[in-house]
């Protein structure tokens, strides 16, 4: 039933299971574990649990079952594993695959915690890893070799939004079976297609888009069910970055509204985008969903939409900062793919770690701002981003 399903009608209803009362709103089982009816029962539960059956919390839970079992219908993929948050999610999937002696090759521009699992602490356990430009397949060509056991990028890249080619880098990849893993946040799940495309694991950081209202912390992440049950869960399960219930319920939630409010923010991107061509006080204008985003075609081609976040250049810091504090709408903060517009200076916040020369390899220039667009109306956010550009 749920195949023939529009996006909109199984994120209000997919995965939904009821107790024996009937409740309309999906029920919060704020429970650790679960009661066996004989200890033969327990028994068999223990050799093997059913579907529909729970031991620990750690495991699973029927909540957190209704969240993976929604957001694997939203990204068309076999099966889900839920985590305590993005980067429960990133380096559960990594950690869970990956062996000392494994070559991994990593897109260059990474969220910083991602590319401290990348080059930190998996290379302390012995995993190889070779970082190429993401946008350059002939450096994922060099680098793929026929003991690579998996590739890792983010699919637009923060906060420069560079846009990798999930196909032709999977087409590399699977010729020597490397599996294909990509952090998806900025692309959002409305708009990925990655499985189609050549994914093989798909990662969301459901703190941004999936909460959408910047209420918790959660991770996901979507493959095979032989990878999700197999690989995944016995990592998982076992090393404890499993999701909370409560926390699977505000995500459940968040998904019965996500495409409506993706699809609202992306089109007040685009819509700022358009408004602001030209701007005597930007010097760069990065949106790739416009078609002057040099990787337009491929953006459309991929995910049809150039998701909810935009970059501009305000020259230098100091005037990257004015902007910033004259804006009266737009909040500063560093969350994304949130209900409200918020606004952030990577240069001296989120990627202030990075040596400077290595920040202005990734373009992470100082006057580059990066901004999220919420769900406010698209003419107060144009006119509040204007007259802070008047007082640069
Ligand atoms: C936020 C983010 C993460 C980490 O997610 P958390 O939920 O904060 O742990 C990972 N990758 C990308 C691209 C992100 O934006």
């Amino acid at each position: 039933m749920t195949d023939n399903w529009n996006t909109r009608t199984a994120m209000v209803h997919g995965g939904t299971s009821r107790s024996q009362w009937g409740e309309l709103s999906e029920a919060i089982f704020l429970t650790q574990g679960f009661v066996y009816d004989t200890a033969e029962a327990a028994q068999a539960r223990f050799i093997e649990a059913g579907p529909d059956e729970f031991i620990y919390a750690r495991y699973g839970n029927p909540t957190v079952s209704m969240f993976e079992k929604r957001i694997a219908l939203l990204e068309g993929a076999e099966d889900a594993f839920a985590t305590a948050s993005g980067m429960a999610a990133v380096s559960g999937a990594l950690t869970s695959m990956l062996k000392a002696g494994d070559h991994v090759v990593a897109a260059r521009a990474l969220f910083g915690s991602c590319l401290y699992v990348l080059s930190d602490i998996l290379a302390r356990y012995g995993v190889d890893v070779t970082f190429v430009d993401g946008t350059d397949l002939d450096q994922w060509r060099s680098a793929i070799r026929p003991d690579t056991t998996a590739v890792f990028f983010e699919t637009i890249a923060n906060p420069t939004l560079e846009v990798v080619d999930i196909e032709a880098v999977a087409q590399l990849a699977h010729a020597h079976n490397a599996l294909v893993v990509v952090d998806n946040v900025f692309a959002t799940p409305v708009f990925s297609r990655a499985i189609s495309q050549g994914a093989d694991v798909v990662i969301y950081s459901a703190t941004k888009h999936i909460d959408g209202q910047g209420r918790a912390l959660g991770g996901i992440i979507l493959g095979t069910r032989d990878f999700i049950r197999g690989t995944v869960e016995p990592y998982m399960k076992h090393t404890g970055g499993s999701m909370s219930p409560f926390t699977a319920w505000i995500m459940l939630k968040g998904l019965e509204t996500i495409d409506l409010r993706v699809r609202a923010q992306a089109a007040t991107a685009l819509a700022l985008i358009e408004a602001l061509q030209g701007h005597p006080k930007l010097s760069r204008i990065i949106y790739p969903g416009h078609p002057s985003h040099p990787q337009y075609d491929l953006t459309i081609r991929q995910m049809s939409k150039g998701g909810t976040v935009v970059a501009l250049d305000l020259g230098d810091q100091p005037e990257a900062f004015r902007f910033l504090n004259a804006l009266k709408i737009v909040l500063i903060s560093n969350n994304l793919g949130d209900t409200k517009s918020i606004i952030t200076h990577p240069a001296t916040t989120t990627h202030q770690r990075l040596p400077a020369d290595q920040r202005a390899g990734l373009g992470i220039t100082p006057g580059l701002v990066r901004l999220s667009l919420g769900i406010e109306a698209t003419d107060d956010l144009i006119a509040d981003i204007r007259q802070a550009l008047d007082a640069v």
